[in-house]
């Protein structure tokens, strides 16, 4: 359905509401039975028993059946992960870019995902397209431009580039057109929080430690310093928002955690003292499986090397979130395999039961997200189905509360999109 018709609907009718479904409302293990869900606008306006008369102006949906739940949260996106990591140092050209991550965009909405917090190296221009409705996309909650030490995470210059050969704005590097800035102090990475906040970041994201894409750094090391993390909490708290930062060990969550980070990126190698750590100060864990049990073709030695390191403490880290009751949200952060994304959700059944998984990709999401604050963007919750909250939903074939990996099967299961109260497809 394309959005002329949805906008002409939209003219023609008061509302919407969806009968004859079993509601998963993004919290609860057991279905709503009995009930219709009302959409007015861009939010549910309510959630009532079946029976309440409607006015003549709704459009009625019957759900035949089948399960009603919030649009799906992808709590760490990348849509510069539609470029291959290995071709994020080819010179493409910015327009070309921005066509292959609005297409990005445009696919993960189709696998139902209606919001992502994009987890940084957004391109600005396609964040603005996107919010006008340009193209067809989630809503994003974009964290700019990654923020990095020299030969950090997200120094993404090949190995041959020197510094002579490198842009520079103050204290500040500039790495492929502000994909990332590179912060060596506790002033520049000041510099570089305030820099993505002001040009629209809900969040701040840095690197802590070492990454697996990234040409230069050994992937157990941590980076940055404490007084440079804190400075970049300290430049986010006084915008109301937080820091999300990029970890694998132990040592680099616990730092982290200790100054202040709110939500822990990966994360695959901790220990009970880190989780334990990270669930006394509440913070966010946002692991993530496809993208190191389905890992793009084109990756090289040195890249699979350190994937070996980091999938070792995937299985035992999942296990220490479930042991502790970890606050534990949904993401891909896939790059160059951005198709396969809808596969973290059978890869993620290894790990949790359904209703975990669920949550963390509706509600738990929705709950983070608010972490924004003031730049929290949107005038209900996200990842829930109740009065207020934004119209964001899915209708699925099938029931994903006995088995999410059929969330996998996007195709077949999803047979109605919907966000912000506009329908982007419909099988019924
Ligand atoms: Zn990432």
């Amino acid at each position: 359905m394309n959005g002329r018709e949805t906008r002409e609907q939209g003219k023609c009718c008061a509302g919407t509401a969806f009968r004859n479904v079993r509601i998963f409302n993004g919290t609860d293990s057991r279905f709503l039975e009995g009930m219709q869900l009302l959409v007015e606008g861009n939010r549910i306006s309510a959630v009532e028993g079946s029976g309440e008369e409607l006015p003549p102006t709704f459009r009625v949906i019957d759900g035949k059946g089948h399960v009603l739940m919030p649009g799906l949260i992808n709590s760490h996106f990348h849509m510069i992960g539609a470029l291959s990591a290995n071709r994020l140092n080819e010179n493409t050209g910015k327009d070309y870019r921005g066509f292959l991550y609005a297409k990005a965009l445009e696919m993960t909405l189709m696998q139902g995902v209606t919001t992502v917090r994009d987890a940084g190296g957004n391109d600005w221009g396609v964040v603005q397209a996107a919010a006008e409705g340009l193209f067809d996309a989630p809503r994003i909650f974009p964290s700019g431009a990654l923020i990095s030490q020299t030969g950090g995470h997200f120094d993404f210059r090949p190995r041959h580039i020197a510094l002579n050969q490198t842009e520079h704005r103050g204290e500040i590097a500039i790495v492929l057109d502000g994909m990332s800035y590179l912060a060596d102090s506790p002033g520049a990475v000041r510099k570089a929080a305030r820099e993505c906040l002001r040009q629209g970041a809900t969040q701040v994201k840095i690197a802590s430690g070492g990454g697996v894409i990234s040409p230069g750094d050994p992937v157990l090391s941590v980076q940055f310093t404490p007084e440079e993390v804190r400075a970049a909490v300290e430049v986010a708290r006084n915008w109301g928002t937080y820091v999300a930062s990029h970890v694998y060990t132990a040592e680099a969550a616990v730092r982290d955690i200790e100054c202040g980070v709110m939500s822990l990126e990966h994360a695959n190698l901790m220990t009970a003292e880190a989780v334990r750590l990270g669930v006394d100060k509440g913070v966010w864990w946002s692991p993530q499986t496809v993208v190191y049990l389905h890992p793009p073709e084109d990756w090289n030695d040195m890249q699979r090397a350190k994937l070996a390191i980091v999938v070792e403490g995937l299985e035992r880290t999942m296990e220490l979130f479930r042991t502790y009751n970890a606050r534990v949200l949904f993401g891909t952060d896939c790059f160059g395999n951005m198709d396969v994304q809808h596969l973290e959700f059978r890869y993620r059944s290894r790990f949790f039961p359904a209703i975990d998984i669920l949550r963390q990709a509706t509600s738990n999401g929705g709950e983070a997200l608010r972490m924004s604050g003031p730049l929290y963007p949107c005038a209900g919750d996200l990842g829930v189905l109740k009065p207020g909250a934004m119209a964001d939903l899915l209708l699925v074939r099938d029931n994903p509360l006995e088995d999410a990996s059929i969330l996998s099967d996007y195709g077949d299961q999803l047979l109605l999109i919907m966000k912000d109260g506009r329908i982007f497809k419909n099988l019924l």
